[in-house]
């Protein structure tokens, strides 16, 4: 086995981020515990091989424990929705970037949680017995030289960390939320836009989506799973990942950054909107000048996208 460089090129943190479950030259799905490795072929081409492939590499940049996203990632053409009033849409124009919020500043207060407060006893004790045997079993070749009370001292300090890093995750979080689903959706109209007549609803699709924020490797996009906080809760790793059973209803996919250092409540990210919006569709509440508003402003920002009236207008017959 070659000696690992470190070296990362950004096509390499690309096809990673791609092929994030398969190796790029046999297919082979990863499973967990298993590892992997990424490196360059002979021509400095980036790859990201199973163990089998690895002769293949001519540098080795790394061996990677496979640990699974905490996360689905939709198809590439799953259809994306995003809700939002008209300043909003403006905004998203003359920025040529999309917003995403400070986790700790939406309003559902679970936002990062990993459970009910209530069972918070339950998960402490896994952990901490889990930190007491992590001390005391130290890799080979080392030896746990504490006390028992010393090990319990230290488990302590680490499940306070663990808390303390948990709150302040949700400082250095950011998200756009997204609405998976085929077709306009009325609960959406009413639930984001409070049925304005002054709202939009752009469309896009994963692929786009992501292409349209550079394909950055470093924003996670993938779909939120709800649980039942009552008998679960989220792990670690999934905490901005996981919401309330009650949620449901909103299919959320979401795109995740994270920044150490940003200080505002939110920040936004340049984005392609030629590639990012699909359709605009105005609000079924909207008189149906505004579509002709939407168009203006669309030209006077140079978008050229389509615009149409909701499809929740269409005249019945009986
Ligand atoms: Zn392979």
């Amino acid at each position: 086995m070659l000696k690992p460089s470190n070296r990362f090129t950004i096509e390499l943190k690309r096809l990673a981020f791609e092929h994030f479950d398969s190796c790029t030259n046999c297919g082979h799905k990863f499973v967990e515990a298993e590892h992997y490795c990424s490196g360059y072929l002979a021509n400095d081409e980036p790859a990201y091989l199973c163990d089998d492939c690895s002769g293949e590499l001519t540098e080795l940049a790394a061996r990677i424990y496979f640990i699974p996203q905490p996360y689905e990632i939709p198809t590439a053409n799953a259809k994306l929705w995003r809700y939002m009033d008209f300043t909003k849409y403006v905004s998203l124009l003359s920025s040529r970037g999309l917003y995403f919020t400070r986790t700790d500043c939406f309003e559902d207060i679970f936002e990062g949680a990993k459970g009910l407060k209530k069972n918070k006893a339950k998960w402490d004790s896994h952990y901490l017995e889990f930190f007491r045997s992590a001390i005391k079993n130290p890799p080979e070749g080392y030896r746990c030289e504490l006390s028992d009370s010393e090990v319990d001292e230290q488990a302590q300090k680490l499940l306070s960390d663990l808390e303390t890093g948990g709150e302040a995750h949700k400082r250095r979080t950011f998200v756009s939320c997204w609405h998976e689903g085929e077709h306009e959706s009325e609960a959406m109209w009413r639930l984001y836009s409070s049925f304005l007549a002054n709202a939009v609803a752009v469309r896009t699709s994963y692929q786009n989506l992501y292409v349209s924020l550079g394909r950055d490797p470093s924003i996670k996009i993938g779909r939120i799973k709800y649980i039942d906080l009552k008998k679960n809760y989220a792990g670690v790793n999934d905490a901005f990942w996981r919401k309330r059973k009650s949620f449901e209803h909103e299919r959320e996919v979401r795109a995740l950054l994270l920044d150490f250092k940003c200080q505002d409540l939110g920040k936004i990210v340049p984005c392609d909107l030629e590639v990012l919006i699909e359709e605009v569709f105005v609000s079924p509440k909207a008189p149906p000048w505004f579509v002709r508003l939407v168009n203006d402003v669309n030209e006077k920002y140079g978008v050229t996208v389509k615009v149409s009236p909701s499809e929740l207008v269409e005249e019945p017959f009986f």
